[in-house]
């Protein structure tokens, strides 16, 4: 570790972010310099179900929903979870700041390709700041979106590390990382207006979805219907490569369901690289 990395902010030392060598506190303070970060100290802060749901309403852009999504504060179980791994780290991972903060949405602002995954992983987004990035979810899931030609590159280790998107974001369920990935029933529909928002902002150009889980797909679904989008009935069931089409105003959106990224499935084989292409291969946004 750097000697000036044992300076303090108080609490905590602060730590070189391993792109940039720029020291941050855990967790990030909004606005300091992080790669990525969309916020700043000015950006106002949900505390309540019913803030996250006005402030994710009241977002003008894709770029004020970013900033406020990523300092939400309306859950304190989980506000509590991922500072507390924020400070404590993984072994593997204590010469690093992290992140601590909610996950913004991550990729082409104008993607036809909607992914809505389940939530950050604690040592994973919560310690980088980007979806997927910086663990083996990430590591499957962008090496296949690079070999379809969604991304530039295809390793994620660090936000600042040049990966770009195209016709593709990437945005989550519950945009804090759960204890055991298990974020309670209540958490998933305090942050939904977040995942409502995103989905508006899409809309206007949006073809295909792709949903990792069983919880993504449940709450593409359910934003789709909030949203006023005919949505077949009964629920389609969620299942690797299944597909339900949604219709908005203006046309049909395709939601393609794929086993999540978690290694819960990739080490036991439940999920293939084949099976992944394969789900992705569904998305087809420019056959729509
Ligand atoms: S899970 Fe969602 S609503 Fe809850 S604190 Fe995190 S960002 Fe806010």
């Amino acid at each position: 570790m750097p000697a000036d990395a044992s300076r303090h902010n108080g609490r905590m030392p602060e730590l070189p972010h391993p792109i940039t060598g720029q020291l941050f506190a855990s967790p990030v303070p909004p606005g300091t310099g992080w790669p990525g970060d969309p916020a700043d100290a000015d950006t106002p802060v949900a505390r309540s179900a019913d803030e996250v749901s006005e402030l994710a309403s009241g977002a003008g852009d894709l770029g004020e929903l970013d900033a406020r999504i990523s300092v939400c504060r309306a859950c304190p179980r989980l506000v509590d979870w991922r500072e507390e791994v924020a400070q404590k780290k993984r072994a593997s991972f204590a010469d690093q700041p992290y992140w601590g903060r909610p996950g913004p949405g991550f990729g082409d602002p104008h993607g036809r390709v909607l992914v809505v995954g389940l939530a950050p992983a604690a040592n994973g987004a919560n310690r980088t700041g980007r979806m997927f990035t910086g663990d083996r979810s990430g590591d499957w899931l962008y090496a296949a979106f690079h070999r379809a030609g969604y991304a530039n590159q295809a390793s994620s280790l660090h936000a600042g590390d040049g990966l770009e998107l195209t016709d593709l974001r990437i945005v989550a369920a519950v945009r804090c990382a759960p204890p055991d990935n298990k974020p309670t029933t209540q958490e998933k529909r305090t942050c939904a207006p977040w995942l409502d928002r995103d989905l508006q902002f899409a809309q206007p150009h949006l073809r295909s979805i792709l949903a990792l889980g069983s919880i993504g797909w449940d709450s593409a679904l359910a934003a789709a219907r909030r949203l006023g989008w005919e949505v077949p009935r009964p629920k389609p069931k969620f299942g690797h490569g299944a597909i339900a089409l949604l219709r908005n105003e203006t046309r049909e959106v395709r939601l393609v369901g794929s086993y999540h990224v978690s290694q819960q499935n990739t080490f036991t084989g439940k999920l293939t690289e084949r099976m992944l292409d394969a789900a992705i291969a569904l998305l087809e946004p420019s056959d729509q």
